[in-house]
């Protein structure tokens, strides 16, 4: 057959919610454009930034009805091959459209066709690590004490326009920096700083052992489990196989969790490695974020330090990826393109044939099981680094004890001597706010959202009412819509309470708070975890954010205040999950020369995961687990898939679910449980609903995914709802 046209054409993937590529014709006079590279595309009526995927292609589209692109918007491509065929493979693996996959990639500002691809260079200046006290020598000078202290405190000492303006007006006190060698000027492309090391300490023997059996492990694919407690030095096995892999003229992907990128982590990074390093998450802007994304693109970072999407970023040199608490949920990406990043470095490190190291105090049940099956080398470090104990983890039962604003009077006692020693006390909730609810103490009315299936949150000490799904916000009655009475209660507690109690039973005590609300304001986090990192405080009530990634060396003692939430749950994950907080919390405790002591308020001291957890830990606990799942055919032993559904009509979701269910043909290998209601059925004025595939071998499980992709776009139901498929769903 004839050519359609003669202009050549290419396939090119368009963010958009439907599956295949579209072919557009090269506008007249231009040169083709490398897969991998964006283009602008005419799409309805719109312009959207397009990827190419291939080029010359023949197409079935009659050749009158091809468009042409607008133009080509990169010289070299965004994505180079092997990232290509990652995202296609997660494309497939995922039944994700591509499309939405390549731009779930790709940094927001790239998203955008004004923004450049080409790497930045930048000239400024960062601190050089010293081990004078730079304190007394400062002390008369307090400009470039300051001025110090502005740049130290930047972590990215080449993007920021504010402190570039304020550096330019202070020529001479920075002259003077640079004269005591504190400070140097760089020139690095943007978004990267350098490191200044400071010696590296001497391994253990625990953690020689597993270096060399890591070396031995080689340079190609080979992943590997780090299991090892809290403090037991996994950074520093990281870091030794990170100067290897530097040395070898690599470069490293670390990804961290949400919580667990702290500036301590990246302190320590900075004063480890002479080498071009950036860091990759929420906190930072757009602007930098795509800076140290194209300069990992271009070679020029040899360290990209980040969360999630992190694991995309283009690394042509790629030598080894480390996943660090490889269990963290923040992994899961819970909208969208829901990909789970650690398993997507897994399949990263596999086509680059580059070693990934796993690591956790308390890994997935997952990642032991695969440890288990030897297809990860499983390496322990069962030791903390410093020779300190583990804490004792005991518990506290509240059953029939009146609680003060959610702490026990015997927790209370536990605390006060710790607090009296001149020690930390970490207060653990998973709740933010004032309480979970708002009652009627006359008819037990509970303050409802309009929108959402949940009670609304008091907030503001009681004053205001809030959603914490959809973000409703009223304020709080003083008198019951339901029955008139004029007694309404705050029901439990959460962060906000728990503190106001410790102010009322510790007046001169300094608290600080750690959750989403305390911490809204950026850079509050680095400020409160700075004082508490230096004994300023002494008390720190917060979520999960406290639960990870901080080293308080005079924490003394930890309270857990509600672990009863994870043992009673319909998710099947959400006793292993609390098994992981309480070991995570307890590793915050007695780092040092101070032992600790953890206390977990209970209502059920007898419940037999518990009991597991508290005699044989979390590998005892794991056990347990495991073998639960194996008996019920759940992860890791099974493979699910939920098809999700939801609506503003209350029964479009389950009709489309119907539907799609009869589309599928089960089989002993191959089961459907559903239409169900969603855990939460109404949410944000959209009911929801779903479908749960179950197969023993994943590989059953997959064409049925295939069929539904291509198959609900064409059902008649699926034009009422909003539909999407989650592969390994972790919430549900
Ligand atoms: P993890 O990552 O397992 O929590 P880290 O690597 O952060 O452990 O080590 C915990 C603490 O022990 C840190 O303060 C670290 O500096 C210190 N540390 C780690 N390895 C050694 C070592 N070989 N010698 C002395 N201190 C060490
Ligand atoms: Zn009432
Ligand atoms: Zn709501």
């Amino acid at each position: 057959m004839e050519p359609a046209t003669e202009a050549p054409i290419v396939r090119v993937a368009v963010p958009v919610p439907l599956h295949g590529a579209f072919d557009y014709r090269m506008p007249p006079g231009t040169d083709t454009p490398a897969p991998g590279a964006r283009v602008l595309v005419p799409f309805g009526r719109r312009h959207l930034v397009a990827i190419v995927i291939e080029t010359d292609v023949t197409s079935d589209v009659p050749a009158e009805r091809l468009r042409p692109f607008v133009r080509a918007l990169d010289a070299a491509p965004v994505f180079d091959a092997d990232l290509l065929a990652l995202l296609r493979w997660a494309a497939r693996y995922y039944h994700h459209p591509l499309g939405e996959v390549l731009a779930t990639a790709l940094p927001v500002a790239l998203r955008r066709a004004g923004t450049a691809s080409a790497a930045n260079r930048h000239r400024g200046w960062q601190a050089v690590a010293v081990e004078r006290d730079v304190a007394t020598e400062l002390a008369r000078a307090p400009r470039q004490r300051e001025l110090l202290d502005r740049i130290r405190a930047n972590p990215n000492p080449t993007a920021h326009a504010s402190l570039l303006a304020w550096l330019a007006s202070a020529a001479g006190p920075l002259k003077a920096l640079a004269d005591r060698g504190l400070i140097e000027a760089v020139t690095l492309p943007g978004g990267l700083e350098r490191g200044s090391p400071t010696a590296a300490p001497e391994l253990t023997d625990g953690q020689s052992s597993v270096v060399e059996a890591l070396r031995a492990g080689g340079t190609g694919f080979a992943p590997a489990l780090v299991e090892g407690v809290t403090g037991s030095g996994k950074t520093e096995v990281y870091f030794r196989r990170i100067a290897a892999a530097l040395e070898a003229g690599r470069q490293v992907l670390f990804l961290a969790p949400e919580i667990g990128l702290t500036p301590q982590l990246i302190e320590r990074v900075r004063a480890r490695f002479d080498a071009a390093f950036g860091v990759l998450h929420s906190q930072r802007s757009d602007g930098e974020r795509a800076d140290v994304w194209r300069a990992a693109g271009a070679g020029d970072a040899d360290i990209v330090i980040g969360t999630r999407s992190a694991v995309f970023t283009p690394m042509p040199r790629l030598g080894l990826i480390v996943v660090d608490e490889e269990h963290d949920g923040s992994y899961k990406q819970q909208d969208g393109f829901r990909y789970h990043a650690r398993d997507v470095a897994l399949k990263r490190a596999q086509l680059a044939d580059v070693p990934v190291l796993l690591g956790s105090a308390t890994p997935a049940l997952e990642t032991l099981h695969n440890a288990h099956q030897r297809r990860f080398a499983h390496l322990q470090l069962p030791r903390r680094a410093t020779g300190a104990a583990m804490p004792p983890i005991r518990v506290i039962d509240v059953r029939s004890r009146p609680l003060d604003g959610g702490l026990s009077e015997p927790l209370i006692a536990r605390i006060e001597p710790h607090l009296a020693a001149g020690n930390q006390v970490m207060i653990f909730i998973n709740r933010r706010g004032y309480a979970p609810a708002q009652c009627c103490h006359d008819c037990g009315w509970i303050a409802p959202c309009a929108r959402c299936d949940a009670p609304l949150t008091l907030h503001g000490g009681g004053r205001r009412l809030q959603c914490h799904h959809c973000g409703a916000l009223e304020p709080a009655p003083s008198v019951c819509p339901a029955c008139g009475g004029g007694q309404l209660i705050a029901l439990g507690a959460g962060t906000e309470r728990v503190t106001g109690t410790l102010r009322s039973r510790f007046p001169d005590v300094a608290i600080a708070r750690f959750d989403r609300d305390s911490m809204a304001r950026r850079g509050r986090l680095e400020d409160q975890l700075a004082d508490a990192a230096r004994g300023d405080t002494q008390l720190l009530v917060g979520t999960q954010m406290l639960a990870k990634g901080h080293d308080f060396a005079r924490l003394t003692c930890v309270g857990v205040l509600d672990v009863d939430g994870g043992l009673f749950s319909a998710d099947f994950r959400a006793a292993e999950h609390m098994a992981q907080l309480v070991t995570q919390v307890a590793g915050r405790a007695g780092r040092a020369a101070h032992p600790g002591e953890v206390w977990l308020q209970t209502r059920h001291p007898e419940h037999p995961l518990l009991e597991r957890l508290l005699t044989r830990g979390y590998a005892g606990f794991a056990e347990a687990g495991l073998a639960e799942r194996r008996e019920a055919g759940l992860p890791p032993f099974g493979h699910l898939a939920l098809l999700r559904a939801e609506a503003t009509d209350a029964d479009a979701p389950s009709a489309f679910l119907a539907a799609a269910a009869a589309t599928i043909r089960t089989s002993a290998e191959l089961a459907c449980w559903g239409p169900v209601p969603a855990p939460m059925a109404r949410r944000a004025g959209r009911h929801r609903a779903h479908l749960m595939l179950h197969a023993e071998r994943r590989g059953a499980l997959h064409p049925a995914l295939d069929h539904w992709q291509a198959a609900l776009p064409q059902l008649p139901e699926a034009r009422r709802v909003r539909w999407s498929i989650d592969v390994d769903p972790q919430d549900l």
